[in-house]
């Protein structure tokens, strides 16, 4: 593993005080944009110990399904922040993807990805736009936690958590303090997922209490989309779960002109990894052709979270005036605001050697110290918690009216069938004719009287009685009273 130290001398002096930072080169067009940003870094005088690490498709194709040399894991952990090129997923089963693998191991919580427009030097549609999507980056469905409980039945689990919530949206608030934006937009889907996406909208409008000064607004994802993609200047900050927060941040970047020029960067409470949102674009591959602006925009956002703003500022603002003096790569040349078509090596020596100027038109850069990472506050409730009932999952490959007539004959001291649901929708004691069934049901139980408290051991003999009658149980989910609310889906005031 080599250990490069980008800068030994600043103005003239030996630096002690170098910052340790992890890379990895990546495949495809990788190498080449790290290597640009590397120099500009380094002519920049950024103080900064470089190690490389390993990971992609040579990796992957070692036999390591995660892609991850497992040599990285030390390095990364004793650097201040992780600097990575894009990778290419090798086609196939078993590959498991690199970027989640890192995230949820180093517990990277925060993907926060600045969209803005560079018009009149990068089309867009959408001048003026300047939106930072901040996404969960941990939970929701990117958990990955999926079943195929019966022959006709796929799910995946959308879980979030109260602390995944507050610390992302604790995030997006201090990072609009921080950068004096004005508002901060919660996209949710919770008209429809009013426990996961109701407990993200929820969190939002307590946190959002504690910043006063800021204005705070939510929408529905699907409207809330909509409106990006047609006026994004509306929006400053948007906070998302993470699968929304995945889908609006690419639509975002496009529309802001090129997917090309962004950056993200993935903060945890201890490490930080950055990156640009492309691909390795293998086609592009080896021939000093691709733009290395979003690797070195993600630089940029590592420079400002390990404490080195000035060097950002000067950066960016070199970068800005290379796109404003027409330097372009090909991804952006256009003829009408372009002067001069460049390679890769030749447009990171323009950014170079444009180091102590600023944008004439484009609004120069100013980074001012980020504030530590906020740590979650831990304000859930420690509240009381209540057993009254269980849904359990029955493969069964025939109609409602004959599963009910079993379930119904047998019966249990303290728990008795209250309904039948398939694919969400309750089909016992009432069905439409036209609902169309899988062959997976849920069976409702509920305690037989409310005064009565139920216990694990009353379920387990409900359990056994449906396996002695050859009932074929795929899933359990106990049904909870928290906080004195139902907490399930579908409760009725007869629970
Ligand atoms: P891509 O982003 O690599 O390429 C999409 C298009 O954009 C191509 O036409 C490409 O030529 C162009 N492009 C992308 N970056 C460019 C740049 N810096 N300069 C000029 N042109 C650029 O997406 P893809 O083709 O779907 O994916 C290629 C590979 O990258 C796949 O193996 C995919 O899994 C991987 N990938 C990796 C990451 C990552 O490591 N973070 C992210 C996305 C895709």
């Amino acid at each position: 593993m080599e250990i490069l130290v980008l800068t030994k001398k600043i103005n003239g002096h030996y630096m002690r005080d170098l910052i340790p930072i992890a890379i990895a080169k990546g495949d495809g067009i990788g190498p080449e944009i790290m290597e640009a940003t590397l120099f500009i870094l380094k002519e920049s005088g950024s103080p900064l110990e470089i190690q490389e690490v390993e990971i992609g498709e040579k990796v992957y194709l070692r036999g390591e399904l995660t892609g991850i040399d497992p040599s990285l894991w030390d390095v990364v952990r004793h650097s201040k922040a992780f600097l990575k090129a894009p990778i290419t997923t090798p086609t196939g089963g078993g590959f498991k993807s690199v970027n989640v693998a890192i995230r949820t191991a180093l517990g990277l919580y925060a993907n926060v990805r600045p969209c803005i427009a560079y018009a009149p030097y990068v089309q867009t549609k959408h001048p003026g736009m300047n939106v930072v999507i901040i996404r969960e980056n941990e939970e929701d469905l990117y958990m990955g936690i999926e079943y195929q409980p019966t022959r006709d039945t796929f799910e995946a689990l959308k879980m979030m958590t109260y602390n995944g919530c507050e610390r992302i949206i604790r995030y997006a608030f201090e990072y609009a303090r921080t950068y004096h934006r004005k508002k901060v937009t919660c996209f949710t889907k919770d008209n429809i997922l009013k426990f996961t996406d109701g407990l993200f909208h929820k969190v939002f409008d307590v946190i959002g209490m504690e910043y006063p000064e800021i204005e705070k607004e939510h929408w529905i994802i699907d409207i809330g989309s909509a409106k990006l993609a047609d006026t994004p200047t509306v929006f400053d900050i948007i906070v998302t779960p993470n699968l929304y927060g995945d889908i609006i941040s690419d639509i975002a970047a496009q529309i802001a002109g090129s997917v090309g020029l962004a950056g993200s960067a993935n903060i945890g409470t201890a490490g930080a990894m950055f990156e640009a949102i492309h691909g390795s674009a293998p086609r592009r591959a080896g021939q000093n052709l691709a733009n290395p602006s979003g690797l070195l925009l993600a630089a940029v956002q590592m420079l400002v979270h390990i404490g080195l703003v000035e060097k950002a500022t000067l950066i960016q603002n070199a970068w800005l005036r290379t796109l404003e003096e027409g330097i372009h790569t090909y991804d952006i040349f256009n003829e009408k605001t372009s002067k001069e078509k460049v390679g890769t090596r030749e447009f990171a020596r323009a950014v170079a050697n444009r180091l102590g100027k600023k944008p004439e038109i484009l609004l120069p850069a100013h980074y001012a110290k980020n504030k530590a990472s906020p740590v979650p506050k831990n304000s859930w409730s420690k509240s009381t918690k209540e057993l009254i009932g269980v849904d359990i999952f029955i493969e069964w490959n025939s109609v409602e009216k004959e599963l009910s007539s079993v379930l119904t004959a047998l019966s249990h001291t303290s728990l008795q069938l209250q309904s039948i649901g398939n694919r969400g929708v309750e089909v016992w004691p009432t069905k439409l004719p036209e609902t169309l069934c899988s062959d997976c049901w849920r069976c409702r139980y509920m305690r037989k009287e409310k005064s009565h408290s139920l216990h694990q051991d009353d379920v387990l003999s409900l359990l056994q009685l449906l396996t002695q009658h050859k009932m074929d149980i795929v899933q359990v989910h106990y049904l909870f009273i928290i906080d004195h609310q139902k907490k399930y889906s579908g409760a009725t005031n007869e629970d």
